[in-house]
């Protein structure tokens, strides 16, 4: 058997401890006979399944009691939607923040429910930094931000500064990346397929007050204060994934916490990007100070060696590099899961290349 080293964006990477022991776990988890799979989401196994990924994800986090952790599903993408169907409360007005394409899709699904103002953009310098200017309303419900923009590789190095406003924070490709303190959030949201765990789950910790205030048209999926009282269970949620989630969670424990990992973060990151910007065939066009730690776009200043890059990058065993449709170009994610070596084997990979078609 020979594993890859994944750069995709998501579905990512998962790391190999938490493979092997779901591979261990399949048949028969914990002697119950039956795998987590083919358990019922209100049996005692299941139950108990959920609660430690919650109390060690709380443990991760430092979660105070205040903050619900929710499992849901629908993706980010739900939580789009979902956002301004519980929050806006008897307000219209919401702020975002534009940095992006998952900022413009948010923004996109907000103006569905919400007067949406765009009170930050970053549009005009092609989205390669966050925005500088800033004109928070105050009249707005909360302000939404992407904390880590997958696509464009741009990350806030710092929680924006919002006052007392409700802030929210997509965190999909960031999410436990790093501490940070939740306490300076009303909610953040995560797809779980890049940072956390497989598809189909969305992780959700908001602020319990905020919650019982969804819209008369909310779906009750999406609402979170039914959500917390069915303690994630309103219908049948993502139980295997909640489980693999679970397994990350432990991981990440046993491996420092989110200390340790930031530190092996910080430096993958720096490794490539250094790289890079001192190599003559690789670019990268975002300002230094909002990089992104997971998501590191590049293009060949020959893009006509595009494809020649991809098909001897796979025969290292460097597969998924290909950048999103919309921007082209490269890209590397290098998530919690992505090993130190998978880095170094990229660069020597670039390198080389770099070497034969100077
Ligand atoms: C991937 C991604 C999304 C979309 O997530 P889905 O789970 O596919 O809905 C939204 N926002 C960001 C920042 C992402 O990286």
């Amino acid at each position: 058997m020979k594993r890859m080293f994944n750069f995709g964006a998501g579905p990512a990477m998962l790391p190999l401890p938490v493979l092997q022991k779901v591979q261990e776990e399949l048949l028969d988890w914990h002697g119950s006979g039956t795998s987590v799979m083919e358990m019922s989401h209100r049996g005692k196994h299941f139950t108990s399944i959920l609660a430690e990924a919650k109390d060690d994800l709380r443990t991760l986090l430092v979660i105070p009691e205040n903050y619900e952790i929710l499992f849901l599903q629908g993706g980010a993408t739900a939580q789009f939607a979902a956002v301004p169907l519980n929050l806006l409360g008897d307000k219209e007005k919401a702020d975002y923040i534009l940095t992006g394409y998952w900022s413009k899709k948010a923004i996109a699904e907000g103006k569905r429910f919400a007067n949406v103002h765009i009170a930050a953009s970053s549009e005009s310098s092609g989205f390669t930094q966050a925005p500088l200017d800033w004109m928070l309303s105050d009249d707005a419900a909360y302000v939404h931000y992407t904390a880590n923009e997958t696509i464009h590789g741009v990350e806030f190095p710092e929680i924006p500064d919002v006052g007392d406003r409700t802030l929210v924070a997509d965190m999909s490709s960031n999410m436990l990346s790093r501490p940070f303190d939740i306490k300076k959030f009303g909610l953040v949201y995560a797809g779980a397929q890049k940072n956390i765990g497989p598809a189909g789950l969305t992780l959700a910790i908001v602020r319990k007050d905020l919650a019982g205030k969804a819209s008369a048209h909310t779906p009750t999926v999406l609402d979170y204060q039914a959500q917390i009282e069915a303690d994630s269970c309103y219908n049948t949620p993502a139980t295997f994934a909640i489980y693999v989630a679970g397994l990350v969670f432990k991981w990440l424990l046993q491996e420092g916490g989110l200390v340790a990992m930031e530190q092996k973060n910080i430096k993958k990151a720096q490794m490539l990007y250094d790289y890079i910007d001192n190599s003559s065939l690789y670019t990268n066009p975002v300002e230094k100070a909002f990089r992104s730690r997971m998501n590191v776009p590049f293009r060949l200043k020959n893009e006509n060696l595009n494809d020649l890059f991809l098909n001897e990058a796979k025969e290292k065993g460097l597969i998924e590099l290909k950048g999103h449709r919309a921007v082209g170009g490269m890209r590397a994610s290098i998530y919690n899961a992505m090993p130190l070596e998978g880095v170094v084997a990229l660069i020597d990979f670039m390198k080389e290349f770099a070497n034969r078609h100077a």
